[in-house]
């Protein structure tokens, strides 16, 4: 068998200790379990930032000091600590272009979904991309995430812009027009789900855009918190 991410070839015997083993085991090797280090310790209540002490980081002060967004996105919570092994990762399962890779979060998300059950709204939501981007990569990759969690993901969002990575100011980022469209019809809770979490504003306007549409608590899941 060989890993998923550099194609060492993993060493087993293949019998019944190796089947109960954690899927991420028998998909990579040792040393690129490595580059997927859980978020641990104290972090931002918020955003899930990694933090010296539980207090609320100053992004998320400011995002709460907003008459706009204060509340719009309740808390965060993400698996892994962005670093460049993982952007690496990401690369390659962004360009791959396919639902394998997934495999190497599937057993690190089934854990948390289990922690968190009780806790977490039911329907989950994945960030859509916009459809001239979903027709150049083929996948989405929220959507391969929130599939993982969940057999029913609900597709309640639909996305305008083109996601150019242009650089913006906060300013900016905080008034541009929503790029996100809702369904009129949603549930009270919603959990979203995207891959990174970077400045937090993808998911805030996805949030403003179901809490305009009369969703009333709004949290969200990411792979990453960048
Ligand atoms: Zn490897
Ligand atoms: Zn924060």
């Amino acid at each position: 068998m060989r890993c998923l991410l550099c194609h060492a070839s993993i060493e087993q015997d293949v019998n019944w200790d190796t089947v109960l083993k954690p899927v991420e085991t028998r998909v990579m090797c040792a040393a690129c379990r490595e580059t997927l280090p859980l978020i641990e310790g104290n972090v931002c209540p918020i955003c899930n930032r990694k933090m010296d002490c539980n207090a609320t980081c100053s992004d998320c002060q400011k995002w709460e000091q907003s008459d706009k967004w204060q509340g719009v996105l309740k808390r965060n919570q993400s698996l892994y600590h962005y670093h460049e092994g993982i952007q690496e990762v990401i690369t390659q399962w962004k360009y791959r272009g396919d639902y394998v890779l997934v495999k190497l979060f599937q057993s690190d998300i089934e854990r948390i979904v289990k922690d968190r059950r009780k806790q977490w709204p039911t329907a989950v939501v994945p960030i859509p991309l916009s459809s001239e981007r979903l027709v150049e990569r083929g996948f989405n990759q929220a959507e391969a995430i929130a599939r993982l969690m969940t057999r029913k993901p609900v597709h309640l969002l639909e996305r305008l812009d083109s996601e150019k990575q242009s650089k913006k100011t906060r300013y900016e980022r905080l008034n541009r027009i929503n790029p996100f469209r809702s369904k009129t019809s949603v549930p009270p809770h919603v959990l979203l789900v995207d891959d990174i979490y970077t400045t937090g504003a993808t998911l805030r306007y996805a949030a403003k855009a179901l809490q305009d549409a009369g969703c009333l608590h709004i949290e969200s899941f990411t792979l990453i918190r960048g």
